[in-house]
């Protein structure tokens, strides 16, 4: 029996899960932060919250003899990425960061390398969506000359006036999009380089001729990276014959 970790919070962890656990002789356990996702639904056993850090995530696969970390959190979970990476090293465990493929460039893209440059790059007195999730945001907050709209599946509270919180789940089509962006009245889009399919906003951004501030990725940690479940489960093969 080959015990698997696998640090969940995307759709990509949720895919792998389902692919892993109907694989004989693998164990998999899912981990969330507890922030967002609903475990109930995944297809093997969860456990929730922080570990303690690298050195806390190498005690607990110590304890329940991990043989492989699978570490399929968010593009933008800079710490448990780099955790995982550091308690792998440790614990002397295989580690996999599943990744998905980032946004190519595209031709109206403003880059910036973090929620502080993103920030600076906004002229004063315009509307601008912020669909970067409801951390970091101070640099939004120094911003008051600015209108924002923060769009976040999660609530976010402590909001100062220039900024709207708006709560809303993806998926998110061209024609919602649209609406929403003309309700709006916003010039300015400020999101991340998350990947995936969730791509309407930038479309309809480029539709109407919006300028994106597009936040880059943290750089990934060293080692092995799977850009798809599928890969995934192809690293897992290389390591445990099945
Ligand atoms: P983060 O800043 O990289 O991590 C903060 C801390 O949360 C970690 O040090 C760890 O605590 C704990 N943690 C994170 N992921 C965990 C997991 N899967 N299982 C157990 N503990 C975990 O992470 P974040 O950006 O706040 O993201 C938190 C969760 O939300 C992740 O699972 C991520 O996949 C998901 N998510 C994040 C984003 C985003 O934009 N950042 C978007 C969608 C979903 P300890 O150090 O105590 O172990």
């Amino acid at each position: 029996m080959t015990r698997i970790l696998l640090l969940a919070g995307t759709a990509e962890a949720r895919a792998l899960a389902g692919l892993l656990s109907t694989t004989p002789r693998i164990n998999l356990t899912a981990s969330f932060a507890g922030a967002t996702m609903e475990p109930a639904t995944f297809p093997c056993p969860t456990r929730t919250g922080g570990f303690g850090g690298a050195e806390g995530l190498a005690r607990w696969m110590h304890k329940q003899h991990t043989d492989l970390l699978i570490d399929a959190t968010h593009p933008f979970a800079a710490k448990m990425q780099t955790n995982a990476f550091f308690a792998g090293e440790k614990a002397g465990i295989p580690h996999l960061r599943v990744l998905r493929p980032a946004w190519p460039n595209r031709p109206k893209w403003l880059h910036a390398a973090d929620m502080n440059e993103a920030a600076q790059r906004l002229p004063s007195r315009i509307k601008v969506l912020i669909t970067t999730g409801r951390k970091d945001l101070a640099p939004f907050i120094a911003r008051p000359d600015v209108q924002f709209t923060l769009r976040s599946i999660e609530p976010v509270s402590d909001l100062p006036p220039h900024i709207q919180p708006l709560r809303a789940r993806p998926p998110f089509s061209i024609d919602s999009e649209r609406a929403l962006f003309a309700l709006l009245g916003v010039t300015y889009l400020v999101t991340k380089n998350a990947g995936g399919s969730g791509t309407a906003k930038l479309d309809v951004a480029d539709e109407m001729r919006l300028s994106t501030v597009m936040v880059a990725r943290p750089a990934p940690p060293p080692g092995a990276i799977a850009a798809s479940p599928e890969a995934a489960v192809a690293w897992v093969r290389d390591k445990v014959a099945f």
